[in-house]
């Protein structure tokens, strides 16, 4: 191999021709970028990306911002929950770096043009093109692309905000917005909403200034008069990007061109470095293959827990019903990285205060499944009960309560509640939490009876604990062995 065409100077295109080009002095590699003028507002990446592309930050440290809290502010609430090592970096600041450090190689020529096409005469293309990669469509990867239900806009805004998640009422739902520091006196904010509420709200729909005024007032309590100025406009939904194969002939996928993550996981310009430097070891070893094997598995674990994170917050409107704290818990709870037992030790002022809000003052020791739940007319004193199949429902060993499962609809709610003291859901088959109890959280909305799920043998108490704090379910119990037909448990 001699040379190599690297279309699009994001983190991943550049990263590449950075590594593959000081590994290979013996290649050339040519990287197109179209736009001169670098993105604005910026990206929060985990404090450990940061130490393993060392490189890739050198020098922009000063500038960068790093927090271990996050402020949630939800119904005039304001509350700080820790255990985050996270850093915002400007976009363009990081663009700009990253391209003068491939540039700086003396085998990489950077060319200021936007492609069409893959250009001719390469031994091999990197399509990194971003998410609408056009290279992309000139091979054959198995392309799927799947719109989000909400939709987002990318903002900044000259003020230096605390991170925080900001859950603003609007008439028929809630704006969310993800802000956080990214320079000196400088901030990003995802803001994220249905589209129809966003519409009858003044925000989509009118001309950008009016939607970009439109936002600063609503976030006036933080901005103050600053301004907000919007990047990504008109308002669009989050694609998932996935695709089958990654190389095609002499095209290869990098980046957000092989797969998108979404941006509340924050992990997207991780994953584009982890994938170009595998990208150059692959190469640099004439080893192409290995590239796609290491990387799909740890690209489909990301986008599987992004996938869960993007839904809860389309659900978001459905969690009037928590309590604030109760909210952030679950918030914070969407990804299975974190968990009732894995909270309580990195941040135990806050899980005490969930507990207080969820059992009263005394709370704060106790576990969710050791506080008291009234079902039918009987208090429960624990919230992880044994159960038995009785004529077509469940019952609860040593109780006269019975259980209706409810398996796929929330519609069949209205035929079963008359007759049952609780509702009984299945988990789900899916990857992570909030996917496997997605039915169950979606009847607990709707359902006035107790809502219990029914989990494998696998799930434990940290998990049941993580879910009921999280209010997603009243209590569980383990699925009952199948008794034989007709006899009484
Ligand atoms: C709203 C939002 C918020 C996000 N927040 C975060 C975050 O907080 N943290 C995080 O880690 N990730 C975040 N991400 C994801 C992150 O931006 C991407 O994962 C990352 O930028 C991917 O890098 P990339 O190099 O693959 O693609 P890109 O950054 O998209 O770069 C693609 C480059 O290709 C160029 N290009 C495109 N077409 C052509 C062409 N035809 N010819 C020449 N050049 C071309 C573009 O100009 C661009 O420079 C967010 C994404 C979104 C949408």
């Amino acid at each position: 191999m001699q040379r190599v065409a690297v279309i699009g100077a994001g983190p991943a295109g550049c990263y590449f021709a950075w590594d593959v080009a000081g590994r290979r002095p013996d290649l050339t590699v040519d990287l197109f970028e179209r736009n001169a003028v670098r993105p604005g507002a910026g990206l929060a990446i985990e404090d450990k990306v940061v130490s393993e592309f060392p490189v890739a930050f050198e020098g922009l440290h000063p500038s960068m911002r790093r927090w271990n809290r996050i402020l949630v502010s939800a119904d005039r609430h304001r509350i700080w929950s820790g255990g985050h090592d996270i850093v915002g970096v400007s976009r363009r600041a990081l663009a700009d770096h990253l391209l003068r450090l491939a540039a700086d190689r003396p085998n990489v020529n950077v060319r200021c043009l936007e492609l069409t096409g893959p250009p001719d005469g390469y031994d091999l293309v990197v399509a990194s093109d971003g998410p609408n990669s056009r290279i992309r469509s000139c091979g054959d990867f198995g392309t799927r692309a799947t719109e989000g239900q909400t939709v987002y806009a990318w903002l900044s805004s000259p003020v230096e905000l605390p991170a925080m998640f900001a859950l603003i009422p609007l008439s028929g739902g809630v704006l969310t917005v993800h802000a956080y520091p990214h320079a000196p006196d400088e901030s990003t904010l995802v803001a994220e909403g249905d589209a129809q509420v966003l519409a009858e709200n003044g925000l989509l729909g009118t001309p950008r200034s009016k939607a970009e005024r439109r936002l600063a007032g609503l976030l006036h309590d933080d901005l103050g008069d600053a301004a907000v100025r919007a990047h990504t406009f008109p308002w669009r939904p989050f694609t998932t990007i996935t695709n089958q194969r990654w190389r095609s002939g002499n095209l290869v996928l990098l980046g957000d061109a092989a797969r998108t993550v979404h941006f509340s996981v924050g992990c997207g310009t991780a994953l584009a470095l982890a994938d170009a430097r595998h990208l150059a070891d692959a190469v640099a070893s004439d080893r192409l293959g290995t590239y796609e094997q290491t990387r799909r598995p740890v690209v489909e674990r990301a986008q599987s827990d992004a996938a869960a994170s993007m839904h809860w917050f389309e659900q978001l409107s459905h969690r009037s019903d928590l309590g604030t704290h109760q909210l952030v818990f679950a918030l914070r709870t969407r990804r299975d990285v974190n968990s009732f037992a894995s909270l309580r030790k990195r941040d135990p002022d806050f899980v005490a205060s969930v507990m207080r809000e969820m059992a009263g003052r005394f709370a704060a020791e106790l576990e969710p499944v050791d506080v008291p739940l009234r079902v039918g007319s009987t208090d429960l004193p624990r919230r992880l009960v044994d159960v038995a199949e009785c004529g077509g429902g469940l019952r609860i060993a040593n109780r006269d309560l019975l259980g209706a499962v409810v398996d796929e609809e929330v519609a069949e709610l209205d035929h079963v509640k008359h007759a049952a003291d609780f509702i009984a859901v299945r988990e789900q088959p899916a990857e992570g939490r909030v996917l496997r109890t997605e039915l169950a959280a979606k009847v607990r909305g709707r359902s006035k009876l107790p809502v219990m799920l029914l989990c494998g043998s696998e799930a434990s108490l940290d998990e049941v604990n993580t879910l009921i704090a999280a209010g997603r379910i009243d209590f569980a119990a383990h699925i009952p062995a199948t008794t034989p037909e007709g006899s009484t448990p």
